[in-house]
């Protein structure tokens, strides 16, 4: 079984995570595609996110779109609302498949910041990492990251993506009523209507609708 796991705070989930992981998911044979979203990602703690529930609402709806994309709560919110780590989550991971072929999969800004990581080095032995190229982030000098060799051969960059959409972008487009056509997979859109979600006050939702989780 060969396993990727997908994190991101996916606020909202969009085109570029689906590109992604469709890239991905054909040019490795991976039979899974686990789309987790993040309880408090480390590098943006501090920052206001929409609730998770909403988060894996939308998840669920973008997975829906092919068979080997599921939704996991592997990176669901840590008691406390304490950080979640990349590195404790693939040790789940492998527990979890003891004898699966693991991989990680990333766009080049968040591979970037490697170093930045908790236990970079235990994250490139615990999984074999797909980088997906994003403008703005080159690919082709990887000697900042100061990996060895061994590391550098479980790395596997894919150039061939160049999509500028970002979750950011995205937000500030729906504040501002602006068009988001072709940008969200269409069910994601419809959620985000239905909800009010990313409206120029959404920074005041604080409920959750019970029927959310589960819906698709
Ligand atoms: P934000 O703008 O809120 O920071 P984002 O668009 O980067 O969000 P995340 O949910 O943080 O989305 O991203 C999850 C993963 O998907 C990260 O590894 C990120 O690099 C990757 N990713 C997101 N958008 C793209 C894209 N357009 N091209 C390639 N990779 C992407």
């Amino acid at each position: 079984m060969r396993i990727a796991l997908f994190g991101g705070t996916f606020d909202p989930p969009h085109r570029g995570h689906l590109g992604a992981a469709i890239l991905a998911a054909q040019a490795f044979h991976l039979d899974k595609v686990l789309f987790a979203p993040v309880g408090v990602q480390p590098l943006k703690e501090g920052r206001s996110t929409t609730p998770f529930a909403h988060r894996l609402a939308m998840v669920r709806l973008t997975c829906a779109v092919d068979t080997r994309f599921e939704p996991s709560m592997i990176d669901s919110p840590r008691p406390g609302g304490a950080p979640n780590y990349t590195v404790d989550t693939l040790a789940a991971l492998r527990q979890q498949f003891p004898s699966a072929t693991l991989f990680c999969l990333v766009g080049a800004d968040s591979f970037l910041s490697l170093p930045h990581w908790k236990e970079p080095h235990r994250l490139l032995a615990l999984a074999e990492w797909i980088v997906i190229s994003r403008p703005g982030s080159p690919l082709n000098d990887l000697t900042t990251l100061k990996l060895t060799p061994e590391e550098l051969r479980r790395v596997h960059c894919i150039e061939t993506m160049q999509d500028d959409v970002s979750a950011t972008g995205l937000r500030r487009r729906l504040a501002a009523g602006e068009d988001t056509s072709g940008l969200l997979p269409p069910a994601v859109a419809t959620y985000i209507r239905r909800h009010g979600l990313y409206r120029a006050a959404s920074g005041s939702i604080t409920e959750y609708p019970a029927e959310a989780a589960g819906e698709r």
